[in-house]
This record gives structure tokens, sequence and C-alpha cells, in this order.
């Protein structure tokens, strides 16, 4: 069973197509948001928490680094998604079980430095990002 990610699953092939786009500061914060991603994945495999590959990716990410280009094309992306500056990252979460996980342990997101959108708006995935949103909310609305 797939318990981690990796900066191969991260990119999804971008940093190649993409290469220009991928600054020295992008691709620091996309180490940081996978180790910290990483770090609450194992928590929730221990809890027993279904970690599901997605048919889409092969990989239990959904969406990770985007450049402008893949940003802009995202139905409903942000403008100014914090996965263009790889410091978010989308998790397959068909069924919403890590979502659910991740709203009852909200002091470990803390303690990892992860925040999650809220899953009303995340149907399908599960947006964590590895800085705080301008409210500082722990689970934010975009
Ligand atoms: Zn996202």
């Amino acid at each position: 069973m797939t318990i981690q990610i990796t900066r191969s699953d991260y990119f999804m092939g971008r940093d190649t197509k993409y290469a220009r786009d991928l600054t020295a500061a992008i691709a620091v914060a996309a180490d940081v948001t996978i180790d910290r991603v990483n770090q609450l994945l194992l928590l929730m495999a221990q809890d027993g928490v279904p970690l599901d590959v997605s048919p889409a990716t092969g990989s239990l990410v959904a969406s990770g680094w985007r450049p402008p280009a893949v940003n802009g094309a995202t139905p409903g992306a942000a403008p100014r998604s914090k996965h263009m500056t790889g410091h978010a990252c989308d998790l397959y979460d068909p069924e919403g079980d890590l979502d659910e996980w991740c709203s009852s342990h909200l002091e470990e997101l803390e303690r990892i430095g992860l925040w999650l959108e809220h899953p009303s708006a995340t149907k399908g995935w599960c947006h964590l990002q590895a800085l705080s949103p301008r409210s500082g909310r722990r689970v934010f609305y975009p």
C-alpha cells in the first residue's frame, strides 16, 4: 500500500515540461510541502485511513505543482493558488475520508504546519497547504 508521496508524484512531470517556470523558491517550497504531507499521511495510515491512488495520476496526489498555464486551465482554481508556489497539494480523497480525518485532528495539522481548505469546497480531494491563509484559520474557505 502506498502511504507516501514523492517529488515525482508532486511535480507530475511538469518540472520537465514547464522547467522554465520552476524557480528555486518553488522547488524549496515543494520539498517542505511534500515532507509535511508525508508526515500527515503517516499518521493517517497508522489510524487506518484508506489512502487511495488516483486513477488519473497513479499516485496519492490528485494535483500538485501547477505552473501558470496549468493553473489557468484548471476549473475553479484560484488565480493566485498556493499550488503555483509549491505550497499546496491536493490528495485524492474520493470518499472524503482524508478530509474527515484532518477535520478531527487539527492539532496534528497545527503541529506539522499544514492548513486545510474546507471540505465542503473540495469534494473528491483534500487540499493541504504549508502556508497560512490570510484568515489564519486552520480550516479555511478559499
Ligand atoms: Zn488544492
